[in-house]
């Protein structure tokens, strides 16, 4: 049995509803909610095919959170999207710590993001040739991919040899985009002017070099999307009131989770940005399998007296407040709460997000060091099967 399509409007209310009958005759069960949003499944139309209805993640909101950046300044209510219980509380301690301490100091500092496309050329000399060559033409190249976009520049590029395969790792910025569909599009007529001008025996838009949606080194020393780094001093008093615990003690178990990350190979030494970023991307529409890289980070803490001083560094933060799925109703109203939608927005919305991840990170470390850790989780985040079927 084929999936029912619609030729002329894949996208109507009735198109949706073939499906989920299709659907529901297959499972053999009844499929209520899928299709059951006033959401207009036309609006989705550039976000996704063979539409069935929206998945309907509840969202939270934690704050106030108080940012002292460059961009984003103030005390901000931040919407995230979740199904982990006690993820929102924790998150709001965290930033009731942080705005009592002073707020979170953030500043983001690189953006650009990549595609890698590869060449074969005949031998491992006319390689050599090629990367002069494109050193000594990236001009024109970086004009005929700018030729593609109003808003993506081509600001360098990385060129690796293994042997006759030439990568180039082609760097660009994307205004408030996160840009993939944007670079790839620019990424393409590089290739095809590459392939015009030099003799190139094959090449490929893509070498998995880029690294979109993997956690990798590369990313994390050169930086994707943007790179934001944050520092906090969380005063004594915050910490013994609010955490039930000492900077000290933090401090001493930070060290050790350092370790035992070192000790299972971990990217990163975080606790769980991954809670934060991906709540943050589910409410805000972003590109979810940009969690990957985006999670790596790095927290240092140190104290200064009796008081905390944590510096996060998130190297690969992948997030636009223009295009992909932002214009999505919810998306865009909690893009809208914390003032992140559209033009000139995506340096502030990077700012945000580092100062959720910090709140997230303080939140943790305490309650783990305070014993709250089990506590809390038992009191807000189970959900042991009902005895019946019935939703709740
Ligand atoms: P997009 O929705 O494809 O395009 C957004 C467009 O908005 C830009 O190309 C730009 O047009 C225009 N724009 C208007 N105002 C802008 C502003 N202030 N700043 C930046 N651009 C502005 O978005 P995208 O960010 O390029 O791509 C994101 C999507 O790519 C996501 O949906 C993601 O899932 C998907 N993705 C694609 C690939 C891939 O390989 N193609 C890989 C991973 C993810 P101009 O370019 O004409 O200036």
């Amino acid at each position: 049995m084929k999936l029912p399509k619609n030729r002329t409007n894949d996208y109507s209310k009735e198109a949706v509803l073939k499906r989920i009958r299709f659907l529901e005759k297959r499972s053999q069960k009844t499929l209520k909610y899928l299709p059951d949003s006033q959401i207009d499944p036309s609006l989705a139309k550039g976000n996704i095919e063979s539409i069935i209805g929206f998945a309907q993640v509840p969202v939270g909101v934690i704050g106030p959170l108080s940012i002292n950046g460059e961009h984003a300044s103030g005390d901000f209510y931040v919407p995230l999207s979740t199904t982990e219980g006690a993820l929102i509380s924790s998150y709001n301690r965290g930033a009731t710590a942080i705005s009592m301490s002073g707020g979170v100091n953030v500043v983001v500092a690189a953006d650009g993001i990549q595609r890698a496309p590869y060449f074969v050329l005949e031998d491992v000399f006319k390689a050599r040739e090629f990367t002069q060559w494109v050193e000594k033409n990236f001009q024109k190249i970086k004009k005929v991919a700018e030729s593609t976009t109003s808003h993506g520049k081509l600001i360098r590029y990385n060129s690796y040899m293994q042997g006759r395969v030439v990568y180039l790792r082609l760097h660009y910025t994307t205004a408030d985009a996160m840009g993939m569909n944007m670079i790839t599009k620019a990424s393409h007529e590089v290739c095809r002017y590459i392939k015009q001008h030099f003799p190139v025996v094959s090449y490929a838009i893509e070498s998995n070099m880029a690294v979109d949606k993997k956690p990798s080194m590369i990313n994390t020393i050169l930086g994707r999307g943007k790179s934001v780094t944050a520092e906090v001093l969380f005063k004594e008093r915050v910490i013994g009131r609010l955490l039930r615990t000492t900077a000290q003690e933090i401090d001493k178990a930070y060290r050790r989770q350092v370790t035992g990350a070192q000790l299972a190979g971990v990217l990163g030494s975080n606790g769980h940005a991954a809670n934060g970023i991906a709540a943050l991307f589910l409410a805000c529409g972003q590109d979810m399998a940009n969690v990957s890289e985006s999670c790596v980070g790095y927290i240092y803490t140190e104290t200064i007296g009796n008081d905390l001083y944590v510096s996060l560094q998130l190297p690969s933060l992948v997030i636009g407040t223009v295009g992909g799925g932002v214009s999505l109703p919810t998306q865009k109203e909690c893009l809208e709460i914390i003032d992140c939608y559209g033009k000139d927005r995506a340096l502030k919305f990077a700012e945000i997000a580092a100062a959720t991840v910090m709140a997230g990170e303080i939140s943790l470390a305490s309650a783990i060091v305070a014993g709250d850790f089990v506590t809390a989780h038992e009191k807000f985040g189970r959900n042991r099967p009902r005895k019946t079927n019935k939703p709740r």
